[in-house]
């Protein structure tokens, strides 16, 4: 659910009409980012997990924008962070450190040093030897440092995307769930590196509650087992993945979806005082932008139609990585094709099949094939939704188009949250020099 919605035959942000913008002078493609559509999504997640008071840490790597994170940390929101870039981001924003988590595969020693100093609330380990190189770069600082031991724990939603899958046996994420008992006891006296709990993130996005079931069952296990040798673990970290409403624009139910998992770890919050973190991303930002194109041409090419925008996968390469589907209509579409409802497949009389393309030259840079929409003429503006998450983070320089600006609308304001590059920002790295 968000709040782009055709009010006068014209696509708004909350109280801007979308046409407005390029009107006013800015060029496109841009990013347009709801406030409230992002505050929304935060406050529904909370509120359908508040039973377990849980810590949200939204999950920087799918929109890391430092405004759109002060908006997430006045609410109350916590960080996941994925690297040392992440962090020096977090670190300009409001958000409390105390509640960021670290995951990732391949820290290096300057992101350990630099989180362990920082005071991050906890480092996710991701193998054996990380851990050994924290509890080594905490002992050299002489300072504690809070960890999760992520666990690998064999489990696969076949619905997930490949390249989105964490969860498997063989992935690359977390310690094999049969080594993490045995690793744990092993390290539980260090003096510096305290390990509190368990981390799990299986991919994205899981389709349903049952995933998490499987995973939460095999973490609690794990602290009951530890709990027998006196080592007890408090902090279940059960990740993020949750669903975003890619196709459609209904109210989807946080509380059917948080209702089984709330059942299960109740128990343990109330009775054992067990804190939750989750580490949702997609869902709380996707929503929350679309990515604004211009049609640059039409054309046919057998007979297919061709609509050839000035966005592309430089912008918004989901389509192209991982055949994602985006919603894509016209901003101001004609009166008959004025949409009340978003919902794929849009059933109205007089659409064309187009395939939506960008400018750059090579083959993967499609939004859509053979999609269903209205004419589609030179200089209309369209709309592709549901860009807020993975969109502008994973953009690009390729063909060396400049990366675009991401603007954000709360109510009637309208402020420009990052400035659209240049081309000198182009060449101002390559400088010749000799080592
Ligand atoms: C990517 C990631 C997330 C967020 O995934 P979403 O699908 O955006 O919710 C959470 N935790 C970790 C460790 C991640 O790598």
């Amino acid at each position: 659910m968000d709040l782009f919605q055709y009010k006068n035959g014209i696509l708004h942000c909350e109280d801007i009409a979308v046409d407005s913008l390029p009107e006013r002078g800015l060029p496109t493609p841009f990013y347009l980012y709801s406030a409230n559509t992002l505050r929304l999504h935060y406050k529904k997640i909370y509120s359908a997990f508040e039973k377990l008071d849980p810590t949200l840490c939204f999950s920087v790597k799918s929109c890391n924008n430092v405004h759109l994170l002060n908006e997430l940390a006045a609410l109350g929101a916590g960080m996941d962070i994925v690297s040392g870039g992440e962090l020096f981001v977090v670190k300009q924003s409001n958000a409390d450190l105390s509640k960021v988590v670290f995951a990732g595969v391949g820290k290096s020693d300057e992101e350990i040093k630099e989180a362990i100093t920082s005071e991050v609330g906890y480092i996710n380990i991701e193998s054996e030897q990380e851990l050994a190189r924290v509890q080594e770069l905490a002992g050299e600082l002489k300072r504690e440092v809070n960890v999760l031991i992520r666990i690998l724990p064999d489990i696969l939603d076949e619905k997930t995307n490949e390249k989105t899958r964490t969860g498997y046996k063989g992935a690359k994420f977390g310690i094999d769930y049969a080594n993490v008992e045995t690793l744990i006891e092993e390290n539980a006296d260090h003096p510096y590196v305290k390990i509190r709990g368990l981390h799990c993130h299986i991919g994205s996005p899981i389709s349903s509650y049952t995933f998490y079931e499987e995973c939460i069952h095999k973490m609690v296990e794990l602290t009951k087992a530890l709990k027998q040798k006196n080592i007890i673990l408090k902090v279940l970290n059960i990740g993020g993945g949750f669903p975003a409403n890619y196709m459609d624009n209904d109210n989807f139910s946080w509380e059917s979806f948080a209702g089984p998992i709330i059942s299960l770890l109740e128990p343990y919050v109330k009775n054992e005082g067990f804190k939750i973190i989750l580490e949702p991303g997609r869902s709380i930002s996707a929503n929350t932008a679309i990515l604004v194109t211009k049609v640059l041409y039409v054309k046919q090419s057998g007979e297919k139609h061709i609509a050839i925008l000035d966005g592309g996968m430089t912008e918004l390469i989901r389509p192209a990585m991982y055949n994602a589907f985006h919603f894509i209509w016209p901003v101001k579409p004609e009166p008959q094709h004025i949409l009340t409802n978003r919902n794929y497949p849009v059933e109205q009389d007089g659409l064309t099949n187009y395939d939506v393309v960008g400018p750059i030259c090579e083959s993967s840079d499609y939004f859509a094939k053979e999609r269903p929409l209205p004419t589609l003429r030179q200089g209309d503006y369209v709309a592709v939704f549901t860009t807020g998450a993975y969109g502008m983070v994973m953009s690009s320089n390729y063909n060396l188009h400049v990366r675009p600006a991401e603007i954000m609308v709360d109510k009637d304001k309208v402020y420009i949250i990052r400035e659209r590059e240049t081309q000198d920002d182009l060449v101002r790295k390559m400088i010749r020099h000799e080592l």
